[in-house]
């Protein structure tokens, strides 16, 4: 015998399919979503379909952004030389936080990880080879310090020191394994100011 109404079992189940949702949190989300205002859900839903369908990548560094060039890309006051190079677009947003960089960044949208076969073509790498075709004085690698995160370190200064461009990797103050979205604008900043050539 089914335990809730067809309808209810597929919320729970798309919402147990993302990341960080077991099926007890995926169960009390469904029902609190079912409690809610409809005005509410509706505007819950709105938001995601609008975000998916507008939401695309800045044609500089590939993070996510309402508009072909990014507010960080399209500003010419940022020192457009330097660049920094993270996992994600939440990464990028952790340092823009701290409103001391003054560089623009590179987002590979992942991590090398061979045990989870995810190889060098799968992030943004080609892309980033592309952009250093211009003029750069440095690139900052800031992935996270987790195996992932050293192993695609490793990769990007290996496949940028022919070309004669500073590769520099951010300090290890950052705690091992940590997002570096949880990580405070302190130890970030002295993470970035603490940066070592490589
Ligand atoms: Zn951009």
């Amino acid at each position: 015998m089914e335990l809730y109404s067809g309808h209810i079992t597929k919320l729970i189940d798309e919402l147990a399919a993302l990341p960080g949702i077991g099926n007890k949190t995926a169960q009390r989300l469904a029902f609190h979503l079912i409690n809610m205002p409809q005005d509410k859900v509706n505007r819950l839903a709105t938001a995601i379909v609008d975000a998916k369908a507008n939401v695309q990548y800045c044609k500089e560094c590939y993070t996510l952004t309402d508009k072909e060039i990014c507010p960080v890309c399209a500003n010419q006051s940022r020192n457009h030389r330097l660049i920094m190079v993270v996992e994600n677009t939440r990464d990028l947003a952790a340092y823009e936080k701290t409103g001391k960089y003054e560089g623009v960044y590179h987002v590979l949208h992942g991590a090398i990880s061979p045990m989870i076969g995810i190889g060098p073509g799968d992030i943004k790498l080609k892309e980033l080879v592309e952009r250093l075709q211009g003029d750069v004085d440095e690139v900052i690698i800031a992935t996270n310090s987790s195996l992932e995160g050293e192993t695609t370190a490793m990769y990007i200064s290996k496949l940028i020191k022919p070309t004669g461009i500073k590769v520099t990797r951010i300090a290890s103050g950052v705690p091992v394994g940590g997002d570096l979205e949880y990580i405070d604008e302190v130890t970030l900043l002295r993470a970035l100011e603490g940066r070592v050539e490589i």
